[in-house]
């Protein structure tokens, strides 16, 4: 596993071994984070690793659902830090956007000059969704977003606005204009930061409206199905890595003096994991296979989200249970890497939710294959 993989995709997985050997497990304890990412991101650049992710209208060079899924699953097969340095900013929902949005946003957050976010929930106190009244020239919204990852520092948010009359829209928001205001800032589990914003009064160009005013809701729900296999590659990558440590573990000697491994138990609950990574790797391979032939991989992708995520949560879990106390002392790897997968399981959707999607989409509309 995985098979028949194109000399190519050896090519790029030998690359992404190396990338992470050299270049992201190195100790670089004497680096403040910014300069790590700093570092990650010019080797990255330098690897052709970057621009993988990014249109080739910028300079990017775009690679499909397979060969992303390889460099996803290799890089964190080697459970790295500063993952996340490695690929370039994607266009996400401006994606194709014409102008005046393609020079301002698009281009400048392309190049890593603008950043940008992504305001979709909202808040369970929220009576009703955040709207927009839209004139000749301008929107002027009124609402609350919750959970916009590095909102903080973004300087815009792609938000999900009802416009009066027309649906739900895709708005481009200037973090600096008068009533958008930070109204929290916070840290999740897995360590990473986001914000809820008000937005009162908020006068918007109605240039800043992305696509088709009312046609924002599948806009949305195509980024976030993007990211799905995302997850399911990194997801994959890290269980690979628990296999690895617990092969390990398991064949060193505990007190007596034989290998842990040998008590039957402890076998057939490896043996599970096995099956359990084998299933979720076999399933994500094959949805990026017929993403890459143009198929339409919705619940496909659901379905290896919500597998992998709460495989590796488990994985994690057991893995913990089979080392022992040890497992749980704050730095160690098995530790780290509990709190980092456990918000996968709401994160660009909740899993009950896309077994409630799932459900719907064959007895409802009659789509989907198994
Ligand atoms: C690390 C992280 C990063 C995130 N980044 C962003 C971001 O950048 N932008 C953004 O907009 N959001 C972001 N989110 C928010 C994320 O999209 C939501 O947490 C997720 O969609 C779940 O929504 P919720 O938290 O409001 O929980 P809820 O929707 O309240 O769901 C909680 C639980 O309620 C149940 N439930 C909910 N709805 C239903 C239903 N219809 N039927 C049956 N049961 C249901 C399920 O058991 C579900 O697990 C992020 C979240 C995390 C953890």
């Amino acid at each position: 596993m995985p098979d028949h993989l194109t000399p190519e995709l050896v090519s790029l997985r030998t690359l992404c071994q190396e990338f992470a050997q050299n270049t992201l497990l190195p100790d670089t304890a004497h680096e403040s984070p910014q300069a790590s990412h700093a570092r990650i991101r010019h080797a990255s650049k330098e690897a052709g690793l970057f621009t993988m992710t990014q249109p080739t209208a910028f300079g990017g060079t775009q690679a499909g659902q397979l060969a992303l899924t390889v460099a996803r699953e290799t890089l964190a097969s080697f459970n790295p830090p500063y993952l996340d340095a490695v690929f370039g900013p994607s266009p996400g929902v401006l994606a194709g956007v014409d102008e005046p949005l393609k020079s301002s946003y698009l281009a400048p957050l392309m190049a890593g000059e603008k950043r940008g976010s992504f305001g979709f929930t909202e808040p369970d106190d929220t009576p009703a969704p955040t709207s927009g009244k839209l004139s000749a020239d301008q929107l002027i919204v009124n609402g609350k977003k919750n959970y916009v990852t590095g909102g903080a520092d973004a300087d815009f948010i792609n938000t999900l606005v009802h416009i009066e009359d027309l649906g739900p829209s895709m708005v481009v928001i200037d973090t600096h204009l008068p009533g958008v205001i930070l109204h929290n800032k916070f840290t999740s589990l897995d360590g990473s930061h986001h914000a809820a914003f008000l937005f009162e009064d908020v006068a918007v160009p109605r240039a800043h409206i992305i696509g088709e005013p009312g046609g924002g809701l599948p806009r949305a729900m195509r980024q976030i199905g993007d990211t799905r296999l995302l997850f399911a590659a990194q997801a994959v990558g890290y269980m690979l890595w628990v296999l690895n440590f617990l092969n390990r573990h398991l064949l060193a000697p505990d007190k007596s003096g034989t290998p842990r491994g040998d008590k039957e138990v402890v076998r057939w609950r490896y043996a599970d994991l096995r099956i359990q990574a084998y299933a979720a790797r076999s399933m994500l391979y094959r949805t990026a296979r017929l993403a890459d032939q143009g198929e339409n991989i919705v619940n496909e992708a659901i379905a290896c989200k919500v597998f992998a995520t709460e495989g590796i949560g488990h994985m994690v879990d057991t893995a913990i249970q089979l080392v022992g106390g040890t497992a749980l002392v704050e730095d160690h790897p098995l530790s780290t890497l509990y709190k980092k997968v456990r918000a996968w399981r709401l994160a660009e959707g909740a899993s009950d939710v896309l077994r409630l999607n799932l459900g719907r989409g064959i007895l409802e509309l009659g789509k989907g294959r198994i």
